[in-house]
Formats: structure tokens, sequence, C-alpha cells
């Protein structure tokens, strides 16, 4: 399980401002009342030089003026070479911006230059070409994407309450990035948005748990919720505001005793001089060398906000997100600890892991043992919020 999540805004990151995806996915307007699931496109590689797709009976379509056109029918493989911000079908003269390439079976196998043997299904691969090389997007039914997601976030063994509220979270989630629009694609594969293994992470409860909740997602105020999760709260949720500076009503800090049973519930981590001494050159090169460290100022819920580093130069302040994401996510699980000295070393005791914003993924684990229902789950940790189907 990769939980550790730290994500400032729900802006996604526009890899080329004004490309859309005309013609190839359902256009990303969730809350239009269409009966039909919506489709996500999720990045699964970027900076690519040379892509291969496999697969049975192959269609391939080239971005036009006119949409897309269809070029190529029945391969079993098609690999795509690029070159100065534009790609050539190889073994061809075909050359193009943007290739869709479709499956009779709907599976696919992608090896690139960076990221090889992913296993895809369903949906088309969409290849673009930018400035840094190509971007493949995995253009799946959204349905279909929470049912690979779930072994990637949490465990499909856990009880199903649990597993459901997760599912709505990561919808929820799902659908506020595809509203953003833009771009050439709506999520991340990994930490950065949501962790998505595709077929190989697929069982029959996650697919379960998809089937039983599907279309449904969290509202407040007719709005779609931004619908944060992380790993463990270590007792008690951070407020979105605390520590994005960005409020909202549904992301308030709440207790949560119910995470105790998370690996990282407790934590320390020891870090010494050249570590330290690392992390603040990174953060703020020529602040001189480190002489004594604390903690400056704690937020609302305890977590750290601010940092001081007295050096030789003088004072130098850190906000904690940033210096846990310098130290690493995983090796410093939260910004909720404590500092003490350790034999010349420095020991940070903490608990929870993951930045503590909305549902707390081991806290609902604990909670659904208890005998909370998904929705009773999912009122606690959004508060005001209404579950209801979004199409
Ligand atoms: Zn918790």
């Amino acid at each position: 399980m990769r939980v550790g999540r730290s994500r400032p805004s729900l802006h996604p990151v526009a890899l080329a401002a004004g490309l859309f995806l005309a013609g190839v996915t359902a256009a990303a307007s969730p809350t239009d009342g269409r009966a039909s699931a919506p489709e996500i496109r999720v990045l699964i590689a970027q900076g690519e030089k040379h892509s291969i797709v496999r697969g049975d009976d192959l269609t391939v379509e080239v971005e036009t003026q006119g949409g897309f056109r269809k070029i190529i029918n029945r391969l079993r493989g098609v690999s795509f070479s690029y070159s100065e911000g534009r790609m050539r079908l190889d073994g061809s003269d075909i050359r193009g911006g943007r290739f869709a390439v479709g499956s009779s079976s709907g599976l696919f196998n992608y090896d690139g230059t960076l990221m090889r043997g992913r296993e895809l299904k369903r949906g088309k691969v969409i290849l673009t070409a930018l400035p840094d090389g190509i971007a493949v997007v995995n253009a799946i039914p959204l349905e279909s994407y929470l049912v690979g997601l779930v072994n990637g976030e949490i465990d499909s063994g856990w009880p199903m309450e649990a597993v459901k509220a997760q599912v709505i979270a990561a919808r929820t989630y799902a659908l506020l990035r595809m509203a953003a629009g833009g771009g050439v694609y709506d999520v991340r594969d990994d930490v950065e948005d949501q962790v998505y293994l595709g077929p190989g992470g697929e069982d029959e409860r996650a697919a379960a748990a998809v089937r039983q909740t599907r279309g449904k997602a969290l509202f407040r105020a007719g709005e779609l919720v931004p619908a944060f999760f992380h790993s463990s709260c270590g007792g008690r949720t951070a407020d979105a505001g605390e520590i994005w500076g960005a409020p909202h009503p549904a992301l308030v800090s709440v207790e949560c005793s119910d995470c105790e049973g998370s690996p990282r519930s407790r934590w320390d981590l020891v870090l010494d001089r050249v570590d330290l001494q690392g992390v603040l050159d990174a953060l703020f090169p020529g602040s001189g060398d480190i002489r004594t460290l604390g903690i400056q100022e704690r937020t609302g819920s305890g977590r750290v906000k601010t940092l001081f580093f007295a050096t030789g130069e003088g004072r130098t302040l850190v906000d904690g997100e940033d210096f846990r994401k310098e130290v690493g996510y995983r090796r410093l699980p939260s910004t909720r600890f404590t500092v003490s000295g350790y034999e010349g070393k420095v020991l940070f005791r903490g608990r929870g892991y993951g930045h503590g914003i909305g549902l707390c993924q081991w806290g609902a684990k604990g909670a659904a043992e208890r005998g909370m229902d998904h929705e009773q789950i999912l009122r606690r940790y959004y508060r005001g919020v209404t579950i209801r189907r979004a199409y």
C-alpha cells in the first residue's frame, strides 16, 4: 500500500494547456444527469521517447483537424517514436501529435522507454506528443478505474463498509478532477492523486464495493466535495485550512480513535546532523550550519506548522509540510511529531501517516469493525455531506 499522500490543491497540472481529447473520451461533465458512467483519463507514463502497445485486434486512430481518423485495423502490436514534438507510427510514414489505440479484447500491454510492462484494461490508450516526449494516458470507464484502485489505496480484505467508504471518496475525488478538465489527463496513477494498480489489482471484493456504490459521490451544498483521504490521522484529522491554507466546510478536524491498528499509528525517526543539514540546504541553500532546531508553531490539530533552524547565519523557518516532503513522505510519515535531542542526533517521534485531511483510511477500517456503515463513516470524516448518485 502506498498511501502517504500530500496534494496542495485540486487543480490539475496542465501538461499542455488547451489540449483536449475531443471525440475520444466522454465529456467530463459528471453532474449533468447522464445515466452512463463517464470515462477518466489516467496518466500512466510521460516523457517517453518510444512507446509500444500490444493487444488483440488493435485499432489505431490519428488526430486530424476534423477529429480522429482510423488508419489501422487488426494489429497485435504498434509502436511509436518521438522526435521534436511529433510522433511517428513505426513502419509507416504516418506522423501526428496524437494517436488513439483501441483493442477488441479491451486488454493492452504497454512498454515504453521509462515505463515497462504495464498492463492496461478497457477503453483506449491515448498517446500525445508533448515538448518532453510522449504522454501515455489510459482512458477508461470510471467504475473500472475504481475497481483497479481499491488495492492500491487500502486492502479489499478490510471490512466491506470501509472498502465502500474508500470507493465513494475515491470516486468523488476523481469526478472533481475530471470536472476541472484541461490538460491531457485527469489523474496520475500514483500518490500524487490516487494509486491505480490496473487489472493486476482487481479482485471480487473490490468489484463488489464498486458495484454496490455505483455512481455514488459526496456532495455539500450541491457541489462535489474535495474528498481527500490519507492513511492514518494519529488521533485527530487536520483541517484543510491549517495545512493548505484553503479551508473547506467539509474538511474540518475531527477526533478519530479508530486508527490505532495502523502500522504507522506511532513511529520514531532519528536524523543525524548530516541528514538535517542536507534537508535544510535543499530547502534554503546558504542557511549555514545548524546549531539547533525545534518547533516554532503547531496547527490547530497539533501538527507541526513551522520548524525553526538556528544556524551560524541566523534563524530559518521551515514549513512543516515542506520539511516532510524534503525528508521523504515515507521516512517522515506525518507532521504530527515532537522533536528531541538524542545522543547528538534528533529524534522525531510521531503519530499517523499522511497529510491528515479528510477520510482516515485506518480509522474507517476501525470504525467498520465497530459496526459503523459506510455512510456513517463518510459523514464522520466529511462534515455536512450528502451521499447520492452523480450518474
Ligand atoms: Zn484516524
